[in-house]
């Protein structure tokens, strides 16, 4: 089971940031990093993580400064529009067991490019 309540640099998403193993990027800016899934569950599969050491939603929304919050936002909002996804689209962000969080450094998925669908498996 993996550690969301001491980030650790030793996970993939970190080594990904250090660019010590390769990645698809589709934008970056000083506060994020977006870059393929490597395993798609559909056409559009973004991950989006910002470039500071939060390993979940809690840990983000309980240490992140509100300037840090509020461009990291906004990174995902300008994102949404290079990709022009006037369609709509989804984004989630899985927080620990229960939430099948594989990875402990905070990410959305951005999913879209069909109609994305059930919120939840059966
Ligand atoms: P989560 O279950 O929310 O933690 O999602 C982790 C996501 O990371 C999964 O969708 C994986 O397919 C994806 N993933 C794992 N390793 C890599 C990698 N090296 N490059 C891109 N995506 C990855």
């Amino acid at each position: 089971m993996i550690d969301i309540t001491n980030y650790n640099d030793d996970n993939i998403f970190a080594k990904i940031l250090r660019q010590e193993i390769p990645s698809k990027k589709i934008f970056e800016n000083q506060h994020v990093y977006a870059f393929e899934d490597i395993s798609p569950q559909a056409p559009v599969h973004i991950l989006i993580i910002p470039k500071m050491p939060f390993c979940s939603f809690n840990d983000f929304a309980e240490k992140a400064d509100g300037k840090f919050m509020c461009e990291f936002i906004k990174s995902i909002n300008l994102i949404v529009q290079k990709l022009e996804l006037k369609e709509g689209y989804r984004l989630i962000t899985n927080v620990g067991k229960y939430g099948g969080q594989e990875v402990p450094h905070l990410h959305f998925h951005l999913l879209s490019g069909k109609q994305i669908g059930r919120m939840v498996s059966a």
